[in-house]
């Protein structure tokens, strides 16, 4: 048996693991399992440790690595499992050496199941080229990784270093071998996305990067961005948004809350207000722009009153897909040691805003038939709209994209 890749979490995981898979393979490891796993919640975390173990229970016999952010932040539990053979770190992991290191450690020339280096001494991405991705309609492309922000909820930048970006050259190359494979979507993708090309030399940001890529690759049909932070957004990319429709009339926003105090308390770098001034500006744009938020639910000392701003904001910012998050203690973080909501005030806020959202992409929905819209068609039952809203088709061809009249929708997606 050759290598396999489980993959846990984001879109920035999947691109790595197809980097991993190839690097693993090159080294010659063979009978081996490779958990590429997540840590922005403990039941994440729990998951990969679930998986590890059945995993062993059903093949004995199978190597297992664990990788990832969890791997990076919790390195000494994994390799306290006896399941585990090896642990590498979630800058490692996008070296070959490393993979190389495991394979003699396998061979019995190596010490020792730990692998992680300091993910704080990264300072710089290795860019790599893939030359396609997973025979997948959307390719997701990595520009940056890391975050130079603390947000006192969050354990990423401890999993994942500080912020660095791939060199803009380097980006487009990428980005022209997956178009010239077939892929008629591309989704830039990074931790902190707006941060993209602070560390770099001539210090270019992500609307320049956005604008070089439609205007140097005129053969990608489809561009798409990964989750954003709009207090970061600059004029270049407003300005691609309003002018270019090969950049797709959706956007993933970063809020966490509704609430200027709770904002305050996770170390965010906006208010309220700027959130709803955001969206009313992307929309005199973009008029069709379709928008999603992540927003946490209960995080500490957050009242019923603070709650009820993020609840509100859905509709003040017009919000169409929601990712919600009960907020999750992650362990070293500075949330942990403030005033906690308890479980239940959690859980229940948790439902009611994805209700909200449920509510929020009916009404989407329903504004949708009678349109025309140009639908990826991602497998032989879906597709999405350049708006990112799903689409329930048959009989079309994967990979392609089609233009469609939307004839209805069954309240989670739409009918043509
Ligand atoms: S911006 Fe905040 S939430 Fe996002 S990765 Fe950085 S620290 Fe985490």
């Amino acid at each position: 048996m050759s290598v396999e890749v489980l993959t846990f979490g984001c879109r920035l995981n999947a691109f790595e693991s197809e980097v991993i898979a190839r690097e693993a393979a090159r080294a010659g490891l063979s009978d081996t399992v490779i958990v590429n796993s997540c840590a922005v919640t403990g039941e994440a975390v729990a998951q990969a440790r679930q998986s590890i173990r059945k995993l062993k229970r059903e093949r004995p016999e199978t190597r297992i690595v664990v990788t990832g952010c969890a791997a990076q932040t919790q390195a000494t539990m994994f390799a306290g499992m006896d399941e585990v053979d090896r642990v590498v770190g979630n800058d490692d992991k996008m070296r070959g050496e490393a993979w190389r290191m495991t394979r003699a450690a396998f061979d019995g020339a190596g010490e020792g199941k730990l692998a992680v280096s300091d993910i704080m001494a990264a300072r710089t991405m290795a860019p790599h080229r893939l030359e396609s991705f997973r025979g997948l309609p959307r390719a997701v492309v990595q520009v940056q990784n890391g975050c130079d922000h603390r947000c006192t909820f969050c354990i990423i930048p401890f999993g994942r270093g500080n912020s660095r970006s791939v060199p803009m050259e380097a980006v487009v190359d990428q980005i022209r071998a997956l178009a010239a494979h077939g892929h008629a979507e591309i989704v830039l993708t990074g931790v902190d996305l707006t941060s993209y090309g602070a560390d770099l030399p001539d210090r270019p940001t992500l609307g320049r990067l956005t604008k070089r890529i439609l205007r140097e690759v005129p053969e990608l049909r489809r561009l798409r961005l990964s989750s954003i932070d709009s207090i970061e957004a600059d004029r270049d990319l407003l300005d691609a948004i309003a002018t270019d429709a090969r950049l797709m009339p959706h956007l993933h926003l970063s809020l966490q809350s509704g609430d200027d105090l709770i904002l305050k308390r996770m170390k965010r770098r906006h208010a309220r207000a700027d959130a709803i001034a955001f969206c009313a500006e992307v929309r005199r744009l973009r008029s069709d722009i379709a928008l999603g938020a992540d927003l946490i639910a209960g995080f500490p000392t957050e009242t019923e009153e603070m709650f009820s701003r993020s609840l509100d904001l859905v509709e003040e910012c017009g919000l169409t897909f929601l990712h919600v998050f009960p907020y999750s203690a992650r362990p070293g973080t500075p949330a942990t040691r403030m005033p906690q909501v308890a479980g239940p005030a959690i859980k229940e806020r948790a439902a009611r805003l994805r209700a909200a959202g449920e509510a929020a992409l009916r009404k989407r929905l329903e504004a949708e038939v009678g349109a025309t819209r140009e639908v990826l068609i991602e497998s032989a039952t879906t597709g999405r709209t350049e708006h990112f809203v799903p689409v329930m088709i048959a009989g079309e061809t994967p990979g392609t994209v089609r233009t469609m009249t939307i004839a209805g929708h069954d309240g989670v997606r739409l009918v043509v």
